[in-house]
């Protein structure tokens, strides 16, 4: 083939494909993108390939979508599967500094002392998609090391583990920290003899007024083998809680007071306060900053994607990787995500749910992992928006309603149909002159996976209904209703009691020539009796299609009319969690 052959056949492919995605018309821009995409080396001769793309261009946009297709799956079959796979993979911005490390590693460091949130979804999300974007690993490391004020709990390590799971995020090697405290231990011992670091004895009060001042305490400038029989006391019990910290030096002219001399090490009476893991076995334990910032190291991570209130911890933590001499790990710090009207606050939801202000850790009112997967978010969803999202710097505030409408592509497809009637109230439908069967597909984009059925058999012509009381306001006496794939009624009286309606005609053009609205309704046997718990822990009862009794507990479905809702209780009564409309 020629070079100039081969390049029309190139534009034709991605003309074709562009004409399959767009009702059969292909656009030149587009094109010209994708092409350059592929050629990079095309951007030379980039101002003579606009004639040549727009009459590939024009020859394709005359053929069907049909024969588009066709060429298009005959010759380029791979571009077809491709492009279908393509819009789901959302690329990240690029990793900085990657050629300097032999894989990328990062993690996600939760404390086990709440269950996750929303609010959480960003750093597991973004830092398990790293290691998958360049063939890294991603660890999981609990930071468990405040056995007092953050108290680890163990039902929350595991709970932790099955919500990474089920967000789709496997782990290549898990640490905990309370595991490693002869670590820690032997690492600030190293500071303690170079003169790194001090422990310090003062009043809280009386440090705080010098380090502002930028002045030391006396502390400070004790030689290391004071510095490291003070240590011994620390461990040995001589120095009781609050009595003695261990402190890491640095500048003292620190622009930021908060980062002057910063704690690594303090005392917990863990008879008092046993750690769940360990009990009494440790009563020093390393703060925030010692133990992450050396666990980053010696696990080898190269990237730490976190949000910017950590960005004073970095300046904190670096001070320690001089000492040590090592480099800082590349980090990305995003900004605050704000989600409207989700309680994110970890303490907010452990009151709550300890003062049985909320049901459990799964009330549909929280935004913990465990809540919304029982109303049905599914796990695609958050991935999805939280890649979106991205690691930006500026902060965001996103809405349940922008999770909801990610969440709605992903049910829309996959739940069925059926029918739900809230608040039930009886209509009776007079002159039904035979019986009816009526045959409504589960899915209507989708009708080989079957109908659900409904016979109607008049009893005296009469037939009778179950609707929602909510449909009330537009039954006014005289209009012509239809019951939605079943025949038009005209009401003839509505009350709250009931409503009496008389058989109009079958035919759905009619309905559609009178204006005639739809509503949904049951037949009055074989309902089953439905609980709806909402957003809001409210519940809304009604009955639910015969059909739903075979659901299986965790599929999510559509109530017409209603929203998506995921049955939580299959069966009898049935108890479905509502997602969103
Ligand atoms: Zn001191």
């Amino acid at each position: 083939m020629t070079e100039i052959a081969e390049l029309e056949q190139l534009i034709r492919k991605y003309a074709l494909l562009n004409a399959v995605h767009h009702d059969g018309k292909a656009e030149i821009e587009p094109v010209i993108g994708k092409l350059l995409a592929e050629r990079p080396d095309l951007r030379q001769i980039v101002k003579e390939l606009p004639p040549c793309v727009i009459k590939v261009v024009k020859e394709v946009n005359k053929l069907s979508i049909v024969e588009q297709t066709r060429e298009l799956e005959r010759n380029w079959p791979e571009a077809r599967i491709e492009e279908k796979a393509k819009p789901e993979a959302k690329i990240l911005p690029p990793l900085r500094n990657i050629e300097k490390y032999e894989k990328v590693i990062t993690r996600f460091s939760p404390n086990p002392d709440c269950i996750l949130h929303l609010g959480t979804a960003r750093a597991i999300i973004l830092s398990r998609e790293y290691a998958r974007m360049y063939k890294g690993e991603f660890y999981l490391r609990f930071e468990d090391t405040d056995p007092k004020t953050k108290k680890p709990v163990l039902e929350f390590y595991d709970a932790i583990r099955e919500d990474l799971a089920w967000l789709g995020c496997r782990w290549d090697a898990e640490f905990i920290q309370s595991d490693r405290i002869p670590t820690y231990y032997e690492y600030i011992e190293k500071l303690l003899r170079n003169g790194h670091a001090y422990i310090c004895t003062c009043n809280p009060i009386k440090f705080r007024t010098l380090i502002i001042k930028g002045k030391p305490c006396p502390c400070r400038d004790m030689p290391p083998q004071d510095q490291l029989a003070r240590w011994e006391k620390m461990l040995d019990g001589t120095f009781r809680e609050g009595k003695a910290v261990v402190r890491v030096k640095t500048d003292l002219d620190h622009p930021n007071p908060a980062v002057r001399d910063w704690p690594a090490f303090r005392i917990i009476d863990t008879k008092r306060y046993p750690h769940p893991r360990t009990g009494d076995k440790y009563r020093v334990w390393p703060l925030y900053n010692f133990a992450c910032g050396l666990d980053d190291h010696l696990m080898g991570i190269t990237h730490i994607i976190r949000g910017k209130e950590h960005l004073t911890n970095e300046e904190r933590q670096r001070y320690m990787y001089k000492y040590f001499g090592w480099n800082y790990p590349e980090t990305i710090h995003y900004g605050r995500l704000k989600v409207i009207g989700a309680v994110l606050s970890k303490s907010k939801i452990r009151a709550g749910v300890e003062d049985g202000v909320f049901s459990g850790y799964d009330d549909p009112r929280l935004a913990t992992f465990k809540a919304l997967r029982r109303r049905g978010i599914t796990p695609e969803a958050i991935q999805k928006m939280m890649l979106d999202i991205g690691p930006k710097t500026v902060d965001v505030v996103i809405s349940w309603e922008n999770l909801y409408a990610y969440n709605r592509k992903i049910l829309d497809p996959t739940a069925n149909r059926y029918f739900f009637v809230e608040s039930p109230i009886p209509l009776t439908v007079a002159q039904v002159s035979k019986a009816y069967k009526s045959e409504i597909p589960l899915h209507p984009s989708y009708r080989e996976r079957g109908n659900r059925v409904f016979n109607i058999k008049p009893v005296k012509k009469m037939a009778s209904f179950l609707i929602s009381s909510n449909d009330l306001k537009t039954l006014k006496r005289g209009k012509v209703i239809r019951l939605m794939e079943l025949f038009n009624i005209t009401v003839q009286k509505a009350a709250k009691r009931g409503v009496e309606a008389v058989f109009h005609s079958e035919a759905y053009s009619e309905a559609r020539r009178l204006g005639a609205p739809l509503i949904h309704w049951l037949p009055t046997r074989n309902c089953v009796e439905t609980r709806v718990v909402m957003p809001d822990a409210s519940v809304v009862k009604g009955y639910a299609e015969d059909s739903c009794r075979k659901l299986k507990t965790g599929t999510c479905i559509q109530f017409e009319r209603f929203g998506f809702v995921r049955i939580d209780q299959a069966g009898e009564p049935l108890t479905v969690y509502y997602a969103h409309p």
